[in-house]
């Protein structure tokens, strides 16, 4: 587990007997198709051992063909036949179901699972990396927003480490590598503010779908996009980054950086700062997971100070952007609320892009549902299942 206070590890490219195979769930979304542009940009070091996806068999299909992984996972089962039909005469095995996606991190091939599949789905097959003993590269932050006290607790006890994909959690992280035996005193997670940024509650009354989902400076799947433009994104990241980092929440603050430049930010206990820049490209982080503790050369884009004359920063405006709120709430509340948050969430993002409920509805149903459901403390796996069970059917009677 990659806690505050750990040791690092030795370098597994410098004498390495055989390549560092990955398995990427979810390889078809904005995440998991980066990370085939990083893997197969070093050949020699890195061997695709599976990949997966929930339901683009075509893409999927495609990326087989192209990069040869030794098994695949279709999530959605009705596809199997198509696909198992389409991989033929590929020496290539072909999985449907959850089981399977469960199963095929716990190969004796696969040394890190890189998590970008999105929401809840990511839970249990990072159970099953983490007791199969298989290094985390982690995108799925729902899995540590859901179960951090559960994940954590199972890293710790199988000496796993999970290493963050998400830029800000990347950018504390390379902020700390050499500083383990330092405290933090506190961190500042960047947020871009969306493309929402400095709306009163008046003017995100008649937001459309269209806007939220024209993010100003990334590129991203559409439950993270909402979620960046609600702030729910940075909520889930608070609640991560205790997680990943061992803090509290008064340790854990946001600071709105409209240019994405500066990822995040660390404080240590003399009053130092460190930060992390670069343009923004997710490419960086997820290698820097995959090939950490060293440093790959990159031909990604070099940023340019005088590009940038300026970088800003500004407060978020929680009375406005009440998903933040109801994040520090659920770190505070402790036990099942961010799960239930969570799972609330996955409903509501999902009944605005399918134009059910309006953008400010997505708070308001987030914190309807969290104030309507019980909090278990020190939850068991079958707590979590059932509170996110729970919360989704109360989302849905709200919706209606
Ligand atoms: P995406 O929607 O583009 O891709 C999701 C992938 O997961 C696809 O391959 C899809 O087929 C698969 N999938 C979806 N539901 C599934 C299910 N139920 N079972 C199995 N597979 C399923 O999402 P994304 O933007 O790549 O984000 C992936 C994760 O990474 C999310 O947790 C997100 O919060 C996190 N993340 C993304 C970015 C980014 O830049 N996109 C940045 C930081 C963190
Ligand atoms: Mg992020």
């Amino acid at each position: 587990m990659f806690h505050y206070h750990f040791e690092v590890p030795k370098c597994y490219f410098c004498n390495m007997s055989e390549k560092k195979g990955i398995a990427i769930l979810g390889s078809t979304g904005s995440i998991g198709t980066q990370a085939l542009e990083v893997i197969s940009a070093y050949p020699a070091y890195f061997d695709l051992q599976v990949i997966t996806a929930g339901k683009n068999a075509a893409l999927l299909i495609e990326q087989a063909l192209r990069f040869q992984p030794n098994s695949i996972v279709i999530g959605d089962e009705s596809q199997y036949p198509l696909v198992k039909e389409a991989l033929k005469n590929e020496a290539i095995h072909v999985y449907c179901g959850e089981d399977a996606l469960c199963q095929a991190v716990e190969s004796n091939e696969v040394h890190t699972v890189l998590t970008a599949l999105v929401g809840y789905a990511g839970l249990k097959p990072t159970i099953h990396a983490i007791n199969a003993g298989k290094t985390v590269a982690l995108a799925n932050k729902e899995t540590l927003v859901v179960a951090g006290e559960l994940i954590t607790k199972l890293a710790k006890e199988k000496g796993v480490n999970i290493y963050p994909v998400d830029s800000e959690h990347s950018a504390i992280f390379q902020c700390i590598v050499g500083e383990f035996h330092n405290p933090i005193e506190k961190i500042y997670l960047t947020a871009s503010g969306g493309p929402f940024r400095g709306f009163s509650l008046d003017q995100l009354q008649t937001v459309t779908l269209n806007q939220a989902l024209k993010h100003p400076n990334w590129s991203m799947g559409a439950k993270i996009t909402i979620d960046s433009a609600s702030l729910m994104n940075k909520g889930l990241e608070v609640i991560e980054a205790k997680w990943l980092f061992g803090l509290n929440a008064e340790q854990i603050d946001v600071i709105v950086h409209p240019q994405s430049i500066v990822h995040s930010l660390v404080q240590f206990e003399d009053g130092s700062m460190k930060a992390q820049m670069g343009l923004p490209d997710m490419k960086l982080p997820i290698q820097f997971a995959l090939t950490y503790p060293n440093r790959f050369k990159t031909e990604f884009q070099r940023f340019n100070f005088l590009d940038y004359p300026q970088l800003t920063f500004e407060a978020p405006d929680r009375t406005v952007f009440k998903n933040l709120d109801l994040a520090y709430r659920a770190m505070y509340e402790n036990g099942t609320v961010a799960c239930t948050l969570n799972a609330a969430n996955e409903i509501a993002v999902d009944a605005f892009l399918n134009k059910k409920i309006s953008f400010v509805e997505i708070a308001q149903l987030n914190e309807n549902v969290v104030n309507a459901c019980d909090n278990i403390l020190t939850p068991t796996y079958e707590n979590y299942v059932t509170a996110d069970s729970k919360a989704r059917y109360k989302a849905l009677e709200l919706i209606g």
